[in-house]
């Protein structure tokens, strides 16, 4: 893939030191961030660490009082971390071994002319654990179209930016549709289902936009993803994205609908060049493992001691993966997965699974609902082999 760090009406990125990092929060217990094992007293009745703070003033949607940092008691103990000798790479080696037959069964997705040329035989998987170890198999180096899996970034980003009032303009529910269905937009008058669907991630731009231009946008989509990746490297393919710009009729339509009723307060170009630009994000499975490691950990990144979201807010994100996170297939691979998971239409997967580890899969060539046939297959195996099911 022909990469460039941005795409042609992006500002180059300013040297690394001088990166706004803004959206990445502050590092409220230093770099050698530890859960305290002592317990304090919170209003809510919730055991939690010393080192976090009770936010009891927080509300939620329906206007109820709640602590933020609610207990980790009952997760840790029915799932202890894994002990530190497993040998997470012979694991991987072993769970990737037995899937290769399935690797290139399923069609490239063709619909974005850039992704179509996408080796079909292609496969890598990484997995980085909460306590900073990193396996990796195959292609795992190798960046590919994030695509949707950018989703879950633009989320967080505008959850941080508006919390609960986004609920108010995309939904939380399944939709049992296709990704860039516009069938459920009318009935439900212009307010998709869920954030991780096309509508809903278009949705998701606009609140992200909020009066700046799509350029600097994309430019702290882009930052974001950069930072939790923890590599600056990361960038966006501008091929892919102005591939995705010529025959995005199908998005158009979906921000052309949802501009009519009102739900989108940008104009329709300007949400769709940043949705675009998301999507065409290339990173390899090493840096999006690392990237959706935060999510595993209650939403402050275990190696760095920064605070991306609250752990609350963690949970929420999982939550929504797990049962949106692969369009009409999300229940078949919870079913079959058993963790949160987003997929996206360049062949990637990540699944987090809570208090352990995060893993990236690729494998390019899809399934009929548009995720990884080899990439799910892979990730069943390590789940079941490393017992890492939330269930
Ligand atoms: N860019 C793709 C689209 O909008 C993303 C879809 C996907 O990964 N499921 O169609």
């Amino acid at each position: 893939m022909h990469q460039h760090r941005t795409g042609e009406w992006l500002p180059p990125s300013p040297p690394h030191a001088s990166h706004p990092r803004a959206l990445l929060c502050q590092r409220p217990n230093g770099p050698n961030w530890k859960r305290a094992s002592t317990p304090v007293s919170c209003p809510y009745g919730i055991d939690h660490p010393q080192s976090l703070p009770c936010e009891a003033a927080a509300n939620d949607a329906a206007g109820a009082s709640f602590c933020r940092y609610p207990t980790n008691r009952t997760r840790a103990a029915r799932d202890p971390l894994p002990p530190s000798d497993l040998d997470l790479s012979a694991l991987l080696a072993r769970a990737c071994d037995a899937v290769r037959s399935e690797i290139g069964m399923g069609r490239v997705a063709s619909y974005i002319p850039a992704l179509a040329r996408t080796d079909p035989n292609k496969f890598g998987a990484a997995i980085v654990t909460a306590d900073g170890r990193v396996a990796s198999y195959g292609d795992a180096k190798e960046p590919f179209s994030i695509q949707s899996i950018s989703k879950v970034f633009t989320l967080t980003l505008a959850l941080e930016r508006i919390g609960h009032k986004l609920w108010q303009r995309v939904g939380r529910e399944p939709s049992g549709n296709a990704f860039n269905s516009i069938v459920q937009l009318e009935r439900e008058r212009g307010i998709p289902r869920n954030p991780l669907i096309n509508a809903g991630a278009l949705v998701v731009c606009d609140v992200l936009l909020a009066q700046r231009s799509a350029e600097a946008t994309s430019a702290a989509i882009l930052e974001f993803v950069g930072g939790v990746a923890d590599d600056q490297s990361v960038c966006i393919d501008p091929e892919v994205a102005q591939s995705e710009a010529e025959t995005g009729y199908r998005n158009a339509s979906l921000a052309n609908f949802m501009k009519s009723f009102g739900n989108l307060e940008h104009s329709v170009s300007d949400v769709l060049r940043v949705y675009f630009h998301q999507c065409a994000i290339a990173m390899n499975c090493v840096q999006l493992a690392r990237a959706g490691l935060f999510l595993a950990t209650d939403g402050t990144d275990p190696l760095s001691g920064t605070k991306i979201v609250s752990a609350h807010r963690a949970r929420r994100i999982n939550s929504i993966m797990l049962m949106c996170g692969h369009y009409d297939a999300s229940g078949d691979f919870a079913f079959r997965v058993g963790t949160p998971g987003k997929s996206g239409v360049g062949g990637g997967i990540l699944a987090i699974v809570p208090d352990r580890a995060s893993i990236a899969v690729w494998s390019p060539a899809l399934t009929p609902s548009g995720n990884s046939h080899a990439g799910t297959a892979a990730l069943e195996q390590i789940v079941r082999d490393a017992k890492w099911s939330v269930f």
